[in-house]
C-alpha cells in the first residue's frame, strides 16, 4: 500500500476508534498531514462518523483549498490548517466534543493529571476561552496560538484539539485526555483528588509517550471494533 493510502486508512480508522468510544460525535474530524507537504488528509464533512471509510477521506492544503475526495471538507477544517501552519512537528489533529473533559472544564475545575497516563499533559491543558465554532483562518489562529507547544487545547464549552506527531498518538492522547477526566470528575464528586507527586508525573511524560505504547492502544481498539479495513 503506498503512503498516502496508508494514511488515509488510519485517519478514517482513527476517525471510527474515536467515535466507537464516544469522543467524536456526528461532526467531529480527524486529520493528518502528509509528511513533507502543504497537503492535509481529514474526513469529509457529510460522512456518518459511524460508518466512515478511507473513500470519505478528502484532501485538502494549508490554505484551506479542497483538492481532492467527495467533499466538502468539514467547516472547522481551519482549526487543523491553524495548527499544522503554527506547530511543523504536528503530523495529526483530532477534534473532538468528549463529553467528561469538556463538562469538566465547564465546571471550571483543575486539570491535574490523577492516572499515570495523564502525566502526559504535565506541560498544561490551555483553554481557548469561546465555545463558538472556529470556522475561520483568523478564529483558528487563535485556537492554535493558545495550544502553543502542548498536546491538546480545550475549546471552553464545546471541545478540544489534540495534536500531536502521528494519527496512532494522537489516538492514545485521546483517549488518555477522556480517561484522566473521567477519574478526576469522579474523584472531585468524591472529594479532594490527589494529583501525582512531580516524580510520578516526570517519569510517566518522559516514559509513557513512546511509539509502542501508542501501537499497544491502536491495536486493541482495531481489534475491538474489528476495523481492519
Ligand atoms: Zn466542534
Amino acid at each position: 500500500m503506498d503512503e498516502i493510502k496508508q494514511l488515509r486508512v488510519k485517519v478514517a480508522q482513527c476517525c471510527r476508534m474515536l467515535e466507537y468510544v464516544g469522543l467524536i460525535d456526528f461532526s467531529g474530524h480527524v486529520s493528518a498531514r502528509i509528511p513533507g507537504t502543504n497537503q492535509v488528509l481529514i474526513n469529509s464533512w457529510g460522512a456518518p462518523r459511524c460508518t466512515l471509510t478511507p473513500d470519505d477521506i478528502v484532501k485538502v492544503d494549508l490554505d484551506g483549498n479542497f483538492l481532492e475526495g467527495n467533499g466538502p471538507a468539514p467547516t472547522e477544517t481551519p482549526i487543523h490548517l491553524a495548527i499544522y501552519r503554527e506547530r511543523p512537528d504536528v503530523l495529526s489533529v483530532a477534534h473532538l466534543h468528549p463529553p467528561v473533559t469538556t463538562a469538566l472544564f465547564i465546571a471550571q475545575k483543575e486539570f491535574i493529571p490523577v492516572i499515570y497516563h495523564g502525566s502526559i499533559f504535565a506541560r498544561g491543558v490551555p483553554v481557548h476561552d469561546d465555545s463558538r465554532h472556529i470556522n475561520t483562518a483568523e478564529k483558528a489562529t487563535r485556537l492554535a496560538k493558545a495550544l502553543g507547544d502542548a498536546r491538546v487545547v480545550i475549546i471552553r464549552g464545546h471541545g478540544c484539539a489534540v495534536a500531536t506527531e502521528s494519527v496512532e498518538s494522537c489516538f492514545f492522547a485521546s483517549i488518555y485526555l477522556e480517561d484522566n477526566a473521567e477519574k478526576l470528575t469522579r474523584a472531585y464528586q468524591m472529594g479532594s483528588p490527589k494529583g501525582l507527586p512531580p516524580e510520578e508525573i516526570e517519569a510517566g511524560y518522559a516514559g509513557i509517550w513512546k511509539e509502542n505504547q501508542f501501537q499497544k492502544v491502536w491495536n486493541y481498539f482495531l481489534l475491538k471494533t474489528g476495523l481492519n479495513f
